[in-house]
């Protein structure tokens, strides 16, 4: 790829280059024949020598050339000026031959247009005088008289500077188109190298070019999609480890019970002469373990239903601080009945979301459930409600023993339980704040572990107001 650039950068400026000294001659020719154009315009051809030239050098009259900024001279054959008029660049009344001769041979390299004639009778030189606007000299010449040795060698030296000018131009280009090309070569190389990275599988490649230009925003697009690319699979590899662990985890948790409900099935059917009390121990048992792993389906079941995409809340516009208010209300015996002490802090006003009463009271049942699951009767439970700028906050607390610190990142994710031996009395599943959060999530809101001043726990559910 990069020599391919390179050769087009090489050929690209070749013909730059050709092109420029085409136009360059265009340009002297388009000079020349403008120059034709005005050249009967101008006052030194408007007034040349032959036009005032006299036998008699008294009788020239320069005036026309004096008034255009001009001069006339007459020298005559002993070199003497013997008329001046107006500009006058001799300077002397006498000059030597070799004056004259230098001034003749070097009237054309000054900045004076010079018409020199030579008058036989009068034997004298008339030479007429204009400053210069601008002159350009770039003429061409040749004589096909002169000897064939001559046009050989000349032919040479025009042939070998051509050639080296034409090779200077090649090698010009070359260098140029080179240095051009790597300015766009050396980037791409780099994100070249970038994507193959990528390709390969290193989402940690970036490409740093230390430019500013386009290329630089191509390197930015490219280190964004990377590190797009990293994240999305760093995700993907975590829910492939969250499933992975889920199964394990359920199949963990279902084992026990249904292996319990088989042994106890087998003994019942084939040990003989059970007496009643034996048999109605056993059917407790089948029966207390089919509701555990029932109730594990259960909540699987509501977990993955909230995970679908077909999932969707049935909403309505409802008061919060009266639903939150009817709910403390049907949470009051169950904290009596197991010898919780309660405190409610709901605001009189009217503030309204747009909340699944179904599902949301879900989320509070499971907070109280669990309040009194884990802590000691006599624990204090707390529920208080406020809005916070256009968010109802309502942090749900107890004073009990709290959750560890190690647990409380993860303790909203599947099967994560503070009792390590997962057959704890208490008999949760270690779903339901899973659940609780994901319906809070599909509100608009969140529910988190709220790192409270005090002990115990608090639970803090968000809600947007509307
Ligand atoms: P489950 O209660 O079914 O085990 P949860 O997801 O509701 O599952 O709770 C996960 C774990 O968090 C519980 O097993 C318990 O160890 C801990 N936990 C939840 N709420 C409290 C609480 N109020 N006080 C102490 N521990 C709690």
């Amino acid at each position: 790829m990069k020599r391919k650039l390179s050769n087009q950068f090489l050929v690209n400026f070749l013909v730059i280059f050709l092109l420029t000294i085409l136009a360059t001659v265009l340009a002297f020719g388009l000079l020349s024949f403008a120059s034709g154009l005005i050249s009967d315009s101008l006052a030194k051809n408007r007034y040349p020598a032959s036009a005032i030239i006299k036998e008699d050098y008294k009788q020239i009259d320069p005036s026309a050339v004096v008034q255009n900024g001009g001069g006339v001279q007459v020298v005559d054959k002993e070199y003497r000026v013997v008329f001046s008029s107006g500009l006058d660049t001799i300077g002397k009344d006498k000059l030597t031959a070799e004056e004259f001769t230098k001034f003749l041979t070097e009237s054309k390299s000054k900045p004076y247009h010079y018409d020199i004639l030579y008058q036989p009778e009068g034997e004298f030189w008339v030479i007429v005088t204009f400053p210069t606007s601008l002159r350009l000299d770039f003429s061409l010449m040749y004589n096909k008289e002169a000897s064939a040795g001559d046009f050989i060698r000349v032919g040479y030296v025009l042939g070998f500077t051509i050639l080296t000018y034409l090779l200077l131009i090649g090698l010009f280009a070359f260098i140029y188109s080179r240095i051009t090309a790597a300015a766009i070569t050396v980037p791409l190389r780099k994100l070249r190298d970038g994507t193959r990275l990528l390709r390969e599988g290193d989402y940690s490649a970036r490409v740093d070019l230390r430019l500013k230009n386009e290329f630089a925003e191509l390197q930015n697009t490219f280190n964004d999609m990377a590190s797009r690319i990293e994240h999305e699979i760093s995700l993907r590899k975590k829910s492939e480890e969250d499933r992975r662990r889920l199964i394990l985890d359920i199949s963990h948790d279902l084992k026990n019970p249904m292996a319990s409900i088989q042994g106890y099935g087998e003994l019942l059917l084939k040990k003989s002469g059970l007496t009643e009390n034996e048999r109605n121990e056993y059917l407790e048992i089948i029966l207390n373990n089919s509701k555990r792993a029932n109730g594990l389906l259960t909540e699987l079941f509501e977990l993955s239903q909230l995970d679908s995409p077909d999932f969707s809340l049935k909403t309505e516009r409802t008061d919060i601080c009266e639903y939150i208010r009817q709910i403390c209300g049907f949470l009051v015996p169950q904290l009596e009945r197991e010898g919780f002490q309660y405190e409610f802090d709901i605001p009189e006003e009217s503030i309204y979301v747009l909340l699944d009463p179904n599902r949301f009271g879900r989320i509070i049942q499971n907070l109280a459930d669990n309040a009194v699951r884990y802590n000691p009767p006599g624990t204090l439970v707390t529920v208080s409600l406020e809005k916070l700028d256009h968010q109802v906050v309502i942090d749900f607390s107890d004073h009990g023993i709290g959750i560890p610190a190690h647990l409380a990142d993860h303790i909203f994710n599947p099967f994560v339980r503070a009792d390590p031996s997962r057959n704890s009395k208490t008999g949760g599943s270690g779903l339901g704040l899973s659940i609780a959060k994901k319906i809070a999530q599909a509100h608009g809101g969140d529910l988190n572990l709220f790192p409270g001043g005090h002990k115990g726990s608090t639970f803090r559910i968000i809600v947007p107001a509307i």
